[in-house]
């Protein structure tokens, strides 16, 4: 049985009221349902192959955009989806499920990765099935592209470290690197490299 304020998909807890868990405390608690813009299905905006799922805070104000790829727009659209602190959720079979859960269904036991570490972007080429040891070490590289370091820096889509070198219209570009250090140390190397050719 689902609750019975209307738009909200949320498993019915307390039969007797008909009401879930979240309706049933703020009618205890406020005598009134405060969330019932938080329970409309959101808007959706399409551009290309990119689309927009506009979410909304407790007034019904755009709070968050989360981005996924337009050709998923009709399995997210008539559901309604909120920012939840740490990832987009939304109410699936009466349970709450990530966005990025719902959208790559990864199996039991299995996690989502978001690969560069923002959990709006739920289009399909930043989300991978891993395990969590993958997902922590995901998490400990940088949020950004930037590395802090001039010329290096991490590659989204491979995953790796890299390191380039900029010269009178030149690049130099070095190999694939699992860590920041061995990056550091092959853009170093383009340095001392680049400086003998001046010499020569
Ligand atoms: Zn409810």
């Amino acid at each position: 049985m689902k609750c019975k304020v209307d738009g909200c998909a949320r498993k019915a807890e307390y039969i007797t009221q008909q009401l879930c868990r979240a309706h049933y405390q703020q009618l205890r608690k406020h005598g009134a349902f405060l969330m019932k813009d938080k329970f409309k299905p959101n808007k959706i905006v399409k551009r290309g192959d990119k689309a927009w799922i506009i979410l909304t805070d407790a007034k019904g104000m755009e709070s968050e955009r989360a981005v996924i790829d337009a050709e998923d727009i009709e399995r997210v659209t008539g559901m309604v989806w909120f920012w939840g602190q740490t990832a987009v959720q939304g109410t699936y079979k009466g349970k709450t499920i990530s966005l990025g859960r719902f959208l790559l269904r990864p199996r039991k036991g299995q996690v989502v990765i978001y690969r560069d570490k923002d959990y709006l972007n739920n289009r399909k080429s930043n989300l991978l099935k891993g395990t969590k040891q993958q997902r922590a070490v995901n998490s400990k590289t940088p949020l950004n592209n930037t590395s802090g370091q001039k010329g290096v820096y991490w590659v989204k889509g491979r995953s790796k470290w890299t390191a380039k070198l900029q010269k009178k219209g030149k690049v130099y570009r070095a190999k694939y690197y699992d860590t920041f250090e061995e990056a550091l140390e092959a853009r170093q190397e383009l340095e001392r490299k680049h400086q003998k050719n001046l010499m020569l």
